[in-house]
């Protein structure tokens, strides 16, 4: 007979909102985690229902991607439940080693990948030394550190000027605390979100953008959890730019190209950001747009999130090659995307697989055809 810890239960309602309590056990989510069985999804909620702590070890699979809570038809927050966990796990000291480097990066070169803090904006042509801004860009680490995402970035500040803005870049910026969230250090994060809203109120901007929706997540809707509240308006690049873009401020030219688009889970699942994009990709002329069997709220996940992007999380890439798959069902080698981690993983397993598939940002598509707009116009 299994004996209820009222006490222990109590004290994990509380981490977790009360969250557990709306599960009534029916198993959607457990068929549909797109880690496969591996989770116990409904097994593991169950355990914490009798006032049992999970085991350490499986939980950490957990991407975050909320697949199955948006299955799941009670409603519960499943990734918010395993993300306590791992903050539990944290605070016992039980956890992988590779936790420990990703902090000591954040902790040592403000970005998980461990890059020299000195290099994140040795790219960027224009160091923003204005005291004023309209928009001011907020960079993912992922694109600060790689060439490719340095390319979405001035893109997107080239579009912006194009459209008649002062921008600048955020220039103070360290990481925003995605991975120390999602490894479940909270006093951690609780510095590193004040730091970051105190410096970003030092500029003076009509709004911030990011080009990663975890970036979003984390400044929008996490940062105020944690006593860190940034003044400035907050957007997703897709969303300011589809603003534009109906203000009329976006001349775009002709491009042939059959594109699918890939919802990130942080902004189709976790913040409904899912019509901006699809409006900048339809707005081009000469572009086909075709949907992959997944998309908006039911999108799948790239297999990065929920740190597993840093914590090398090897039965994600399953995840990853299973959206690559609905690519190739429907015939198109270019993906649009706007997220850096996504870019990310897609462009290498696409290539492992030997893959003929071009992973762009939204942006990409929007600089060409402004481009060639351009073009027609001298
Ligand atoms: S899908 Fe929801 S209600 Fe059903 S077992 Fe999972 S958490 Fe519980
Ligand atoms: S959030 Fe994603 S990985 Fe985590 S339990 Fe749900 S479906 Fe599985």
């Amino acid at each position: 007979m299994v004996r209820v810890d009222f006490g222990n239960r109590e004290r994990l309602a509380e981490l977790m909102d009360r969250e557990f309590y709306k599960c009534y056990q029916c198993g959607t989510c457990t068929v549909n985690c797109l880690l496969g069985d591996s989770l116990l999804v409904r097994r593991t909620i169950r355990h914490i229902q009798l006032g049992i702590t999970p085991e350490n070890g499986y939980i950490w699979k957990c991407i975050s991607c909320n697949f199955c809570g948006a299955q799941c038809p009670s409603n519960v927050d499943i990734a918010h439940i395993f993300r306590s966990l791992k903050a539990l796990k944290y605070e016992e000291k039980n956890y992988p080693e590779k936790v420990n480097e990703v902090l000591w990066n954040v902790y040592e070169e403000g970005n998980p990948l461990g890059s020299p803090k000195k290099e994140r904006f040795t790219w960027l042509q224009k160091t923003g030394s204005s005291d004023e801004y309209d928009v001011l860009i907020y960079t993912c680490c992922m694109a600060a550190y790689d060439k490719h995402g340095q390319d979405i970035l001035m893109r997107t500040a080239y579009i912006l000027e194009k459209a008649g803005l002062k921008v600048g870049f955020f220039t103070d910026s360290s990481c925003c605390g995605d991975a120390v969230y999602h490894v479940g250090d909270d006093y951690f994060y609780e510095e590193v979100a004040n730091q970051n809203a105190e410096r970003l109120d030092g500029y003076k901007a009509e709004v911030i953008l990011t080009v990663s929706p975890h970036v979003y997540h984390n400044l929008k809707n996490l940062y105020p959890r944690y006593n860190a509240r940034i003044s400035t308006p907050i957007l997703h690049h897709t969303q300011y730019l589809y603003e534009l873009l109906n203000e009329g401020r976006l001349k775009l030219g002709k491009l042939e190209a059959r594109v699918t688009y890939h919802d990130p889970c942080y902004l189709a699942r976790y913040n409904d950001i899912v019509e901006e994009p699809r409006g900048l990709l339809e707005a081009i002329d000469g572009i086909e747009f075709v949907e992959m069997p997944h998309s908006k709220r039911e999108t799948l996940c790239c297999g990065g999130g929920g740190g597993g992007i840093w914590l090398e999380n090897e039965e994600a890439r399953d995840v990853t090659r299973r959206r690559l798959d609905e690519v190739a069902y429907i015939d198109t080698n270019v993906m649009a995307t706007a997220c850096p981690y996504c870019i990310r993983m897609f462009e290498d397993e696409s290539k492992v697989l030997n893959m003929d598939l071009n992973v762009i940002d939204v942006t990409e598509l929007l600089y060409e055809a402004l481009v060639q707009s351009v073009k027609a116009s001298t």
